[in-house]
């Protein structure tokens, strides 16, 4: 790949430098380089944007090309490639976690819906199966209060304090959604 050093790695699948979910076999290539440091320092020296050079991550590269390169369009070029990374890196955990909380109500046999992304931010708040839990007693104690069972009467049928009725029937639930 770095043809002005070697070409130690154009013998193997150039495309596996640069597929992330291979970046592992790139590196294990690159440790048995002989050319391994040469290779780095070149690739940071000229900017590369993509793909495993030198046994570094472009996630490493970026982080060090964002802030030591003397390119101020390199240094610029590499911040926006790493937030972008990081936003793909944060929308697929958000996927997984959410994926997670969805099988686990379901194994529970409570409803579960996406809850809105907190304001101002871009991470998907995602309910814990304790959350829901509280949400459905929330929501039957406001029944039975309009009902007109009185607190300990509330208490009583869900099985639990009159301490916790009232936690229930304030607003501290009112986010998740059912
Ligand atoms: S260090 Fe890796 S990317 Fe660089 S020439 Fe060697 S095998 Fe190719």
């Amino acid at each position: 790949m770095i043809s002005t050093i070697a070409q130690q790695c154009t013998t193997d699948d150039a495309e596996t430098f640069f597929d992330a979910r291979r970046a592992n076999d790139a590196i294990d290539i690159c440790i048995d380089c002989q050319v391994m440091v040469q290779c780095r320092d070149l690739a940071r020296a000229e900017g590369h944007l993509y793909g495993v050079w030198g046994g570094e991550t472009p996630r490493a590269r970026l982080d060090w090309l964002a802030e030591h390169h003397p390119d101020p369009e390199v240094r610029a070029d590499a911040a926006t490639e790493a937030a972008r990374l990081e936003r793909d890196r944060q929308r697929s955990s958000d996927a997984n976690r959410e994926a997670r909380a969805r099988k686990r109500a379901e194994k529970a046999g409570l409803p579960y819906t996406r809850p809105p992304a907190e304001p101002g931010s871009n991470v998907v708040a995602i309910p814990t199966i304790h959350q829901l839990r509280a949400q459905r007693l929330a929501q039957r104690a406001r029944q039975l209060l309009r009902d007109g069972v009185d607190m300990d009467g509330i208490a009583e049928e869900l099985g639990t304090t009159r301490r916790s009725v009232q936690r229930y029937l304030s607003d501290k639930y009112d986010n998740i959604p059912a």
